[in-house]
């Protein structure tokens, strides 16, 4: 580093220069020669070397600014990154079998989701008691939207007039009286966040009408299958908690750390179902780095 300006060993030199015509020495003027020169040179290479010292100190900063954006980022989304989170979805309700579902889950302590439809909470006898049971559940249980009519089960015909599907989870939303705007579309997949629209061809436009009207989407992961036949579920608890284990080894999902199970209310009417639920429960449990949340803590969703 330069411990001079450049000015004072110029005037150094100048005076030196006007010196030896005053004193009539000529070493003196040889003196001033060299003077000049080294003075003007160091200052040169000090500029020079200043500048590396200015690139190699901005380069770490740098780094340092990418490393928080990332924390800020996670802290916005809501991420503990030390912890493997577990959304359990239950859908179609309230059908038989939501309030065994809401039992066992209150009783094991862990958090789920509900994906209702509008129309089985007005056709039930009890349909309008259970939803306001999940509604007023929170924040152990999230009642989310999952449409009016479920598409009438005729998904391809739901989903070209996307107009009037969005005005079928609108009627929904209303009718359940859902807090937020979170939607699952019937028989389908597509994931719709704060940025991120991903959905097949066949959902697209409804997904883009939801995406603009501030709603989300939530696909799901891991299914429980059931059996259409027998309407129970296909899996043991054990095959499907070795499959939830794997989709955390792998990385199986539609956001890091974050796995979404989807199952239904319906299928875990019979005691010996509702003890397979409960057991499914009981084998995450025990693993300490799992917890259960509402599908509301995703990461990325519009508020
Ligand atoms: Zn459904």
């Amino acid at each position: 580093m330069c411990k001079y300006p450049q000015s004072v060993c110029i005037f150094i030199a100048v005076i030196l220069f006007v010196m030896p015509a005053i004193i009539k020495k000529r070493k003196l003027l040889l003196l001033a020669s060299v003077c000049f020169l080294a003075g003007f040179g160091s200052c040169n290479q000090a500029s020079s070397t200043n500048q590396q010292t200015k690139d190699s100190v901005n380069k770490p900063a740098l780094k340092l600014l990418g490393s928080s954006e990332n924390e800020s980022v996670a802290f916005k989304q809501n991420i503990d990154t030390t912890k493997s989170t577990i959304y359990l979805t239950f859908d179609d309700g309230p059908q038989k079998g939501t309030i065994g579902c809401y039992n066992t889950c209150k009783t094991l302590g862990i958090k789920a989701s509900f994906f209702m439809v509008g129309l089985h909470q007005n056709i039930k006898s009890d349909g309008k008691q259970l939803v306001s049971m999940i509604r007023n559940g929170y924040p152990e249980f999230l009642l989310t939207n999952h449409s009016y009519t479920h598409a009438k089960d005729k998904y391809k015909d739901f989903y070209h007039h996307p107009q009037a599907a969005l005005i079928d989870f609108l009627s929904a939303q209303d009718s359940l009286k859902v807090a937020k705007k979170i939607v699952r579309l019937p028989g389908n997949r597509a994931w719709v966040r704060a940025n991120d629209i991903t959905s097949s061809h066949l959902v697209s436009g409804v997904a883009h009408l939801l995406d603009s009207s501030g709603y989300n989407v939530i696909g799901w992961d891991l299914e429980w299958n059931f059996s259409h036949k027998t309407g129970r579920p296909i899996q043991t608890a054990e095959k499907l908690a070795a499959q939830v284990d794997s989709a955390f080894a792998h990385q199986n999902m539609h956001i890091r750390k974050h796995l979404v199970i989807l199952t239904h209310d319906r299928i875990f009417q019979r005691p010996a179902d509702s003890l397979s639920l409960a057991k499914f429960i009981g084998l995450l449990k025990t693993n300490p780095n799992y917890v259960f949340e509402t599908v509301d803590h995703l990461p990325g969703l519009k508020n």
